[in-house]
């Protein structure tokens, strides 16, 4: 089956009672058991509950994997995927990922006695000499946020595997639509479902993706002993968006390059950090890892400080001023102040995330609309 003929078929059987073309959503907590003590598919909805599993069936299938967890959050999805680490081991991340990735490694998990070293993961030799004895993980984002920089996952999956590491990646930004990093050689992928998977700014969830059973286990064991799982309303509307994800994704793509192109040849705009223009470090990379768009997420600056960013965010009408990104309308942010404040901001400058940089998240309302709207309000700065 092709990719969106399995998000509408595969994880969503019709009702066996009523021949409701949608499954239900099972609300109950839990079940009657048939014979005190004698496992059963489903016993209290934390180990395991149906309408979670429909959407964790689906998003497996999607990308490729064998194993499927949905969580609460994609903050939940990650934190599970760094408690497979122990007191004393050490994670490789990159430099341009989620803020809140970099709050969890730097403030949480170091208070578990692990350590973290930020890469510039688009060269594999920063990898090299981040490796120390106790190294991994090597966790990744590719495009990147905010600079969308694109990473070489086939490349990054053999060599950590020479090292022994286990590979994460957060495939928020490209979705499994355009980059399947499992059928690369990576062994986990994360996602924050609130974004395009659920693709209408209506639910907070995540999920997780692996290709091997027995690590898929032993992460589903720790996601039932933790508990931060994905609430059976949460997964109903999750996998409604699963259903739409590819034509949302590939639209959207197609109107992030035209607004890309507006932006680049724009005398008020400076750098535009976009995978689809060809002058992008990443653009031959993404042409060759993601298939056949590049995403809808960019980031620019404008010319002038801090100031004119933020006054910029807030004069557009279309591009609402908010953080999150992936669903059908379009939003606009900050991230100096919004999205990577998390970051202390020595980081963020020496990362190049500079104060007059701008992240857009484009949606899916007609392109010439968004182009006009960026236009009056560069126009009034
Ligand atoms: C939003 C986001 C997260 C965190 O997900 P939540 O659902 O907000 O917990 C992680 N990674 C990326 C790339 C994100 O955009």
């Amino acid at each position: 089956m092709h990719f969106r003929t399995k998000a509408i078929h595969v994880g969503n059987p019709t009702d066996s009672t009523t021949g409701a073309v949608v499954p239900p959503i099972y609300v109950a907590s839990t079940f009657v058991m048939q014979e005190a003590g004698k496992p059963q598919e489903y016993d209290y909805s934390r180990s395991g509950n149906p309408t979670r599993g429909n959407f964790e069936t689906t998003i497996a299938a999607l990308e490729g994997g064998v194993r499927g967890l949905a969580f609460a959050s994609g903050m939940a999805a990650s934190h599970c995927a760094t408690m497979l680490l122990e007191s004393g081991q050490h994670v490789i991340a990159g430099t341009d990922i989620y803020g809140g990735t970099y709050r969890l490694l730097h403030k949480i998990c170091s208070r578990s006695g692990i350590s973290v070293t930020l890469a510039d993961t688009t060269n594999l030799d920063n990898l090299e000499s981040s490796l120390r004895p106790e190294t991994r993980m090597l966790w990744l984002e590719t495009p990147g946020n905010p600079l969308m920089s694109i990473t070489d996952l086939a490349a990054a999956a053999r060599w950590a595997k020479a090292h022994g590491l286990l590979t994460v990646v957060d495939n928020t930004f490209a979705t499994p639509v355009l980059t399947r990093p499992l059928e690369l050689g990576i062994d986990i992928v994360v996602h924050s479902a609130t974004k395009y998977l659920g693709g209408h700014s209506d639910l907070l969830g995540g999920a997780m993706v692996v290709s091997d059973a027995e690590l898929g286990q032993r992460l589903y064991y720790t996601q039932n002993a933790t508990g931060g799982v994905m609430s059976p309303w949460d997964s109903f509307l999750a996998s409604r968006g699963l259903k739409t994800l590819e034509l949302r994704v590939r639209e959207q793509s197609r109107s992030a390059l035209e607004v890309a192109k507006y932006l680049a040849q724009h005398p008020r705009v400076g750098r535009v950090l976009y995978p689809g223009l060809p002058d992008h470090p990443g653009h031959e990379l993404a042409t060759k890892q993601m298939q056949g768009g590049y995403g809808a997420m960019l980031s620019f600056e404008v010319q002038g400080d801090l100031a004119q960013a933020k006054r910029l965010v807030e004069s557009t009408h279309l591009f609402r001023l908010a953080v999150s990104l992936g669903a059908v309308e379009s939003l606009i942010e900050q991230p100096a102040t919004m999205s990577h404040a998390s970051y202390d901001r020595a980081d963020r400058l020496k990362f190049g995330i500079t104060d007059s940089l701008v992240r857009l998240s484009v949606g899916l309302e007609h392109p010439e609309d968004l182009i006009q709207d960026l236009e009056l309000a560069i126009s009034q700065l």
